[in-house]
């Protein structure tokens, strides 16, 4: 915290009004369930991205990050345009959209006006990794949308915080995400994992206290993002909505699974190819597994979500085909030494995998996973235990 107000003072030249923090996460289970007004269950990470920030009177947004290249960026709070319409102020898509993002957001839905129109001064130092898969986009939003709420006396709710963000990171960054990394962020607790029904934004927090039971969570960052990722999200989502809307449904949610061969069936009968048909098999089960995941946990049996876990990933590799060779070998090859289960997190072709194991085989197993990578030629992977923490606060 000191660090990052240091920080603030060497680029803006005064102390900050305050510093914020908002977290990365892991998806326990429930991949690309979200826009498909499906369940998921992340859990936030001890990784936060910290803003140090203080408000302006004359309408100018200055944004700086320890971890970006390139100084300060400087925008006026009302010239703000989405990346997409050749963003006066987009930053051309650079990382500063993520903040613009959300104070254009904030200022399309009327929530800027007298002060609040004034702009700020942030600056932010992040230690959750980018482009790993966990999150640290949407911990850059809730941390400048939870900095600003405060600073203009907005009151914004958690909930609120993270639908202005995925609202920025649609419409103005221009990523097709659904809700659950900024829900993730805003909302989860420490020792829990957060249990949230995307249609409605309906959630639990569900104990999920690994220590206490003699387990572990390992987060695997391959350090690897295939290029092909960017354009496989949006192909997946619209495969999902195309699905939906020859099902005369308003969301693939709506599917049970216990009709699923049957709507499987009907879908061909349509003519909906085989792909899209795997891809609907997918969701469907999926968010049948975030159930199943939950009653297990809330029975006490948490060993058992391990093999929940591993089907999970089989399906997102085999039918929703977003995983790749680096994620498979981790769920391979941690499996073989002992895990309990294993999946891929987040939306894939590279970031993070996790994997449950017992806490006595926690290093064996981590070994395993990173002799795999040297003898299959990857570069080392980073691997880190996942302590269900706290969402975004004021520090
Ligand atoms: P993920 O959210 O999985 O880490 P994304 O591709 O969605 O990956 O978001 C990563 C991008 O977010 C980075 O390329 C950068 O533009 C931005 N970003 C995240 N954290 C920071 C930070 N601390 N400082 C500057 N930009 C950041
Ligand atoms: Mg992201």
């Amino acid at each position: 915290m000191s660090d990052v107000s240091a920080g603030f003072r060497e680029v803006y030249g005064t102390d900050p009004e305050g510093v914020w923090a908002a977290p990365g996460r892991v998806n326990l289970i429930g991949e690309h369930t979200d826009y498909n007004d499906g369940f998921v269950m992340p859990l936030a990470l001890p990784h936060t991205c910290l803003a140090a920030a203080s408000p302006r009177t004359d309408g100018v947004l200055r944004v700086h990050s320890g971890d970006a290249p390139g100084g300060v960026v400087e925008l006026r709070v009302q010239e703000l345009t989405p990346v997409a319409e050749g963003g006066a102020g987009g930053d051309r898509g650079g990382w500063a959209a993520y903040p613009a993002g959300v104070v254009w957001a904030l200022r399309e839905e009327g929530l800027l006006s007298g002060a609040a129109a004034g702009g700020a001064d942030l600056h932010y130092a992040s230690t959750v990794p980018t482009g790993a898969g966990l999150s640290s986009s949407a911990a850059l939003e809730v941390v400048t949308a939870t900095a600003l709420s405060e600073l203009y006396g907005l009151g914004l709710t958690p909930e609120r915080v993270a639908q202005l963000c995925q609202r920025a990171e649609n419409q103005f960054v221009g990523v097709p995400c659904g809700i659950m990394d900024q829900m993730a962020s805003a909302c989860c607790t420490e020792g829990h994992a957060l249990f949230l029904d995307a249609r409605d934004l309906t959630q639990r927090q569900v104990p999920f206290d690994l220590a206490a039971e003699g387990l572990r969570l390992l987060v695997v960052d391959t350090r690897v993002k295939h290029e092909l990722g960017d354009g496989a999200y949006a192909n997946r989502r619209a495969a999902c909505e195309s699905a939906a809307r020859a099902l005369g449904v308003p969301a693939l949610r709506e599917v049970e699974f216990a009709t699923l061969d049957a709507t499987l069936t009907t879908l061909a009968g349509l003519g909906v190819d085989d792909t899209v048909r795997r891809r609907v098999r997918h969701v469907v089960t999926e968010n049948q597994r975030v159930r199943e995941v939950i009653e297990l946990l809330d029975a006490g049996d948490t060993r058992s979500i391990g093999p929940v876990l591993t089907a999970g990933h089989a399906s997102c590799r085999d039918d929703f085909e977003i995983s790749c060779a680096e994620l498979d070998l981790v769920v391979e090859s941690g499996c073989a030494a002992g895990a309990l289960g294993a999946r891929m997190t987040g939306g894939g072709f590279g970031g993070s995998a996790i994997v449950l194991v017992e806490e006595a085989d926690a290093d064996a197993v981590a070994k395993a996973v990173t002799e795999s990578f040297a003898a299959a030629g990857h570069g080392a992977p980073r691997i880190f235990p996942a302590v269900p923490s706290e969402g975004a606060r004021r520090l």
